[in-house]
């Protein structure tokens, strides 16, 4: 009889472990309690999905925020351009764009998960619609799981039950618990790539402003520059979000040493001598005009009375009133526009989970863990996570790759 592998868990990773498992002949049971496969998969990259990044297994792990070295193995063996041509031959033809990152020539994320199933079907994987309540252990082995509507024996299970962010999309913990009752550790989750709160009230006066082509700088407490990055943010009631925030919060990871800040450069295109140059000549054209005015000339509508009020103006005066040391003042506010940052917000709203199932307690090159027998793990769940660009996809297919043929070969030993 082929071997039977269970795999609970009907995300990115869930499916690449099920279809590995049966591509090396397991018979394969692939629990998943919403209607739909890759739930969370459909919403990846704004419904794009960035599926990966065109990069091979050095670059990879280059943008792996936490527990690179652990996913060595598995990126060596399964990297980004592996898996675009693992998705090409399945039928989706991939594009290339900015910063290397990987997504459908359709730009419908839905056709990445749709040729994922097919796959499942075209192997005769067994779709289960049911959730997973426990695991069943014996001396140590794992010999299956119980789900809500009956057991689901198996000589192998792979945990792909993702993280705890976006829980909408059936990302709840359950893994964690299933995971923590068999005797491993669980690292508490926290978010990354998640938007930040501030309690400067200038976030709620300009929330829904978002600037674009703006640079900046994350400073810790301790003053030193832990990121920099040039894009897209956002001003909301609670603090900052945005592409260029969500990448910025991987590096920002230690609260307890006292709040981060946002520098923002609101003219990057102009170096300090272009920006002199510039003010110079708006305040010859403005001369007769308000202080306010000529801010408007240089920052959205939303943020003048912020600007005028970091300057310490009144926005009333007249141009030609405006001293050296203020028209300093400005082109020094413009420059570096500060945001205190006091904490990430929760990590339900977050891409993605930084925390999980401990590494150390994982064969790096099968995913079986060390303590239980025919357990294995892959995805999200893992104590490991990687900034923006198409990396945490590839975490999750490179480590469903590993765990699916490990857990159909038997003995553990990736092949
Ligand atoms: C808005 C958003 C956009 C993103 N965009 C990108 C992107 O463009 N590129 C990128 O690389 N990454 C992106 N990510 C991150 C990426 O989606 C995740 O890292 C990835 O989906 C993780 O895959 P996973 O299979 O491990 O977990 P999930 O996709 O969360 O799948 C876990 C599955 O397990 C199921 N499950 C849970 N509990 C049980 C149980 N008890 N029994 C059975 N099944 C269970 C869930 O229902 C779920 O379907 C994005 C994330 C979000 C939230």
């Amino acid at each position: 009889m082929n071997k039977r592998v269970l795999v609970i868990g009907g995300g990115a990773a869930g499916m690449m472990s099920a279809i590995t498992a049966a591509e090396h002949g397991a018979a394969v049971t692939l629990l998943e309690p919403n209607e739909r496969l890759g739930k969370k998969l459909n919403i990846t990259g704004k419904g794009r999905c960035n599926l990966t990044n065109n990069a091979d297994s050095g670059e990879l792990l280059a943008h792996v925020a936490k527990n690179g070295r652990f996913l060595y193995s598995a990126f060596s063996r399964f990297d980004g351009r592996d898996t675009m041509a693992f998705f090409e031959a399945l039928g989706v033809p991939l594009k290339t764009e900015r910063g290397n990152r990987v997504f459908p020539v359709s730009d419908r994320a839905f056709d990445v998960s749709a040729a994922l199933e097919r796959r499942l079907h075209a192997l005769r994987v067994r779709l289960v619609r049911d959730r997973a309540v426990s695991l069943t252990l014996r001396d140590g082995r794992i010999c299956g799981a119980e789900g809500e509507r009956g057991p689901y024996p198996a000589e192998a299970v792979i945990l792909a039950t993702g993280g705890v962010s976006y829980p909408a999309t059936g990302s709840t913990g359950d893994g964690y618990r299933l995971a923590s009752a068999a005797g491993h550790a669980v690292s508490i989750p926290v978010g990354s790539l998640v938007p930040l709160v501030s309690p400067d009230p200038c976030c709620p006066a300009m929330q829904g402003l978002a600037l674009r082509n703006i640079r900046i700088a994350v400073r810790s407490a301790r003053n030193k520059v832990v990121y920099e990055d040039f894009g897209e943010l956002l001003f909301t009631h609670f603090g900052l979000s945005g592409p260029v925030i969500l990448s910025a919060s991987a590096h920002m990871r230690d609260f307890a040493q006292g709040p981060y800040t946002v520098e923002i450069d609101l003219k990057p295109a102009l170096d300090d001598r272009k920006l002199e140059a510039r003010l110079l000549r708006d305040m010859e054209e403005r001369k007769n005009q308000t202080f306010s005015a000529l801010v408007g000339g240089l920052v959205p509508r939303s943020m003048i009375p912020v600007v005028v009020e970091r300057c310490g103006l009144d926005g009333d005066i007249r141009v030609n009133a405006v001293t050296r040391e203020q028209r300093l003042r400005l082109e020094q506010t413009l420059r570096r526009f500060t945001v205190e940052v006091t904490a990430l917000r929760p990590v339900e709203e977050a891409i993605v989970t930084s925390g999980g199932i401990s590494v150390k307690e994982i064969n790096p090159n099968t995913m079986e863990s060390k303590i239980v027998k025919g357990l294995y793990f892959a995805g999200e769940i893992v104590d490991a996570d990687a900034y923006t660009g198409g990396f945490n996809l590839q975490i999750a297919w490179a480590t469903g790759r590993a765990a699916g043929a490990a857990a159909a070969g038997g003995e553990g030993d990736g092949t």
